[in-house]
């Protein structure tokens, strides 16, 4: 089979290939050069309070239930504290579409800056992986040479101890997403029980564990550029207002070395006209998805600003002001002025709005205690020795608050009839369902043949807090 090659000699040929895939559909392995500068120090301050937040999350308990839990298989979530049940689903969808729609805003705005600041994905291996391979192998250009030299004893233990501190540092991330999904009370019983009990868990960790190992060890980058769907939208999101991590190119073009100028023959010597752009490619080498900015937005930029440092330290030592690649949009760089307000802008952000206010008011508005009575499934209405007619019900309480709520039903309508309870249900815990069971029983002249229509009432300390309208069975199999 032949391999058709795109055009590689077009101005846009590098919209033909993907930096980190050889012509033949090999792997490049991007070697970038250790960032610095004024925007990876601010990186690392909010990465290291993400991970902060990130690492201790799970341990924070607001009145007794995790800070923070996603617990699909029981299906109970916590956000900041607040716990949501099966019940308030509506207000997941909603929360969900209110996510997206945000999304679509923030993005259509400020470009890609919660790939290069916020997303797990980035300060994982920009942090943590990446710094830990910097301090074994040095900067790019080492590591390459590195690579790139024959293998030794003292080479192998060292490539051997990285992978080690690389799988352990998975293993640990693992432990902690676990933790976000079963909670931390869980994870540590799998942890320090005999691992014969917890073979599901114990077999869970190791999955996240080899997959978070050849994310950060292997797949890198490639997470960014061809799996992440979030990457994959941009070209629909981004326009030419949109701000991004961009080089000037009316500043910085026709780009050229740095011409060293002899004073003897300067006065009668012509210069070519140049930009600032001086060629280095630092901005290139810097890279971690190997693409140079200065063709433009593209795809695989994660908007990581090491290019913005590494260009800025070049334009101080040659003595030109700061800022040939910087936050800004394609519009403010060709017209000089910034408009970010567009026709798309104001349509999101209608949604936006109304999406969201909408969230808020079922948020608010939603009830903190639910209650569902009904007749136990499968059950017929009994007749007593004294003629009076008794139904089995099921009755079940979610109780949202963080305090326990005394519970106390009472029948409504019609006005004759026993309410019996089956076992305690005087009173629900905070923050849980109580599933009980109750016999209603009539007497024969209350009920004027065929079924009824009953009303229950909940009440807590003398307050209604659900009435619940329900069938009252008559016909009996005796
Ligand atoms: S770092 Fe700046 S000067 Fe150097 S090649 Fe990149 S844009 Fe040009
Ligand atoms: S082009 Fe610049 S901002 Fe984009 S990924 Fe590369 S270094 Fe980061």
């Amino acid at each position: 089979m032949s391999i058709i090659k795109a055009p590689t000699d077009t101005p846009d040929s590098f919209r033909n290939k993907v930096s980190s895939i050889g012509a033949e559909g090999a792997r490049n392995w991007i070697y970038a050069k250790k960032p610095s500068g004024k925007f990876y120090n601010a990186r690392t301050v909010v990465s290291v309070l993400l991970l902060a937040f990130l690492f201790g999350a799970p341990f924070i308990k607001v009145n007794g239930h995790p800070f923070m839990l996603f617990n699909i298989i029981e299906r109970k979530f916590v956000f900041f504290g607040m716990v949501f049940f099966p019940q308030d689903f509506y207000l997941v969808v909603l929360g969900l579409l209110t996510a997206l729609v945000s999304i679509f805003l923030f993005t259509a705005i400020f470009g890609r800056l919660w790939c290069g600041w916020l997303c797990p994905q980035t300060v994982f291996l920009e942090m943590l992986f990446r710094k830990i391979e910097f301090l074994f192998e040095g900067d790019g250009r080492q590591q390459r040479q590195y690579n790139e030299a024959p293998m030794t004893p003292g080479k192998f233990i060292k490539k051997v101890l990285k992978q080690a501190i690389f799988f352990a540092l998975s293993f640990f991330i693992a432990n902690m997403f676990l933790s976000y999904i079963i909670g931390i009370d869980e994870l540590k019983k799998i942890v320090t029980d005999p691992p014969a009990q917890h073979l599901v868990g114990l077999f869970a960790i190791l999955i996240f564990s080899f997959l978070f190992y050849g994310v950060f060890a292997w797949f890198r980058e490639q997470a960014c550029i061809i799996v992440c769907p979030y990457g994959r939208y941009q070209s629909a999101l981004v326009d030419a207002n949109t701000i991004a991590v961009s080089y000037d190119f009316k500043r910085g073009e026709p780009r050229g070395k740095l011409v060293k100028i002899d004073p003897k023959r300067s006065a009668t010597e012509t210069l070519p006209s140049r930009g600032d752009c001086v060629d280095c490619k630092q901005c290139v080498d810097v890279c971690p998805t190997g693409i140079d900015i200065r063709n433009g937005i593209q795809l695989e930029c994660v908007n990581c600003t090491a290019c913005i440092d590494a260009c800025d330290a070049v334009m101080t030592k040659i003595k030109k002001p700061k800022g040939l690649i910087r936050y800004t949009s394609l519009n403010a760089i060709r017209e000089g002025k910034f408009k970010w307000l567009s026709p798309r802008i104001l349509g999101y952000a209608g949604v936006w709005i109304a999406i969201t206010s909408l969230f808020l008011f079922f948020f608010l508005t939603r009830p903190m205690t639910e209650v569902l009575i009904l007749r136990q499934p499968g059950s017929l209405a009994q007749k007593q020795a004294n003629g009076e007619i008794v139904n089995f019900y099921l009755l079940q309480i979610v109780n949202k608050q963080a305090y326990d709520v005394p519970i106390e039903l009472k029948l409504i309508a019609p006005d004759k009839g026993q309410i019996t309870m089956v076992g305690e249900m005087a009173s629900v815990p905070r923050i849980a369902e109580k599933t009980g069971r109750f016999f209603l029983s009539m007497p024969k002249d209350a009920l004027a043949g065929g079924d009824v229509n009953v009303k229950f009432g909940v009440y807590s300390q003398g307050k209604l807090l659900k009435e619940v309208d329900t069938k009252f069975l008559t016909t009996t199999l005796n």
